[in-house]
């Protein structure tokens, strides 16, 4: 089957012909992928920028841990799932046996490992995943929008840790997918006033807008980010900060508008060590709270939105492309020329 790989440490992917996953565990299930999204992280690792050195000893692997299909196949000891049945899965998988498993908290493991990341992943035809890992949805969903449930997760995740609440101002640094997906569960819990803010990046604030921000700001346009969300927010600094960007400045300036006591959420990726000014942050009393990932009852409660509210989320999709046009994909990913990419592996 024709699968998108990272073969080494350098920059690009590669289309290969590699054999279809065989000896399936038994509590594992293999899937037929339908749809499958490019991740930001997947254009790091295009790009093989700083920060996925932990991938290195796992390469040659499949990429994709995005998605959504049909189960084909189960494992001997699998329960509670069966063939035909519409799934996304949580790439992260747990090992159940550090201090941090044993100790309940499994989110917190040590030896984590991730589909299409650090083991073979859901751009091919068929993908295994840990039974455990599934998460169904309603057999009418539409497979493109359950390929949406894991950065939807990891946005409301980040909105978690901000202790977003109705009523509050909220502004997003990034529009990018987890920056679609933050300010999304911050209207959903609701949030008045949502400020997602760009560099250069119309499209993507567009869908935002599509997906509910009340306000969006493309900074090639003005030269006072701290000025504009100001006037916005009627004079006052605002509740969260959410930054969703990985570049350094975006902490300056989300801090620069956090109200004292305010929650400033990190989910970017950052290549470099950032710096800012700690002592202001204490005296301000603020928090910084890194996010990253997201637990299985983010996951549940998405899918019975998407099924609920499918065409909320629809606007983060802007293209679907076989698997063997992917390179084309992650180029205009790049280019910053779409929201979603979705990889139909199986059409
Ligand atoms: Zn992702
Ligand atoms: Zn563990």
């Amino acid at each position: 089957m024709l699968a998108v790989r990272k073969l080494g440490p350098h920059p690009g992917i590669s289309l290969d012909i590699v054999s279809e996953p065989s000896d399936l565990n038994p509590d594992e299930v293999l899937i037929e992928v339908a749809a499958a999204g490019i991740c930001g992280s997947d254009v790091h690792v295009y790009e093989w920028t700083e920060g996925y050195e932990f991938m290195r000893s796992r390469l040659p692997i499949t990429l994709g841990h995005e998605f959504s299909g049909h189960i084909v196949k189960t494992g001997s000891h699998v329960t509670g799932l069966a063939e035909g049945d519409l799934v996304s899965a949580m790439p992260t998988s747990s090992c159940m046996r550090c201090a941090q498993c044993a100790g309940g908290e499994p989110h917190l493991c040590l030896h984590r490992r991730t589909v299409g990341l650090t083991q073979d992943g859901a751009f091919s035809r068929l993908v295994k995943v840990p039974s455990i890992s599934c998460v169904p949805f309603a057999h009418d969903v539409d497979p493109v929008l359950a390929a949406l449930i894991e950065p939807l997760s990891v946005g409301d995740n980040a909105t978690n840790l901000g202790e977003v609440a109705a009523g509050d101002t909220v502004v997003v640094l990034g529009p990018g997918t987890i920056g679609q997906a933050a300010a999304w569960s911050a209207r959903w819990k609701g949030a008045a006033c949502v400020i997602v803010v760009g560099m250069n990046d119309s499209i993507r604030l567009r869908t935002v807008e599509a997906m509910g921000a009340t306000h969006t700001i493309d900074l090639a346009e003005t030269s006072s980010f701290k000025e504009r969300v100001l006037t916005i927010n009627g004079g006052r600094p605002v509740d969260v900060v959410i930054e969703a960007t990985g570049r350094g400045s975006s902490v300056t300036d989300g801090l620069s508008v956090l109200k004292r006591g305010g929650i400033f959420v990190s989910a970017g990726i950052h290549g470099a060590p950032v710096t800012f000014d700690l002592t202001s942050l204490v005296r301000n009393k603020q928090q910084i709270r890194g996010a990253h990932g997201s637990q299985r009852r983010s996951w549940e409660r998405i899918a019975r939105r998407i099924a609920q509210n499918p065409e909320s989320v629809r606007p983060m999709v802007s293209l679907e492309l076989p698997l063997s046009d992917a390179k084309d994909g992650f180029e205009r990913c790049l280019a910053r020329e779409v929201s979603k990419v979705i990889l139909r592996p199986s059409s």
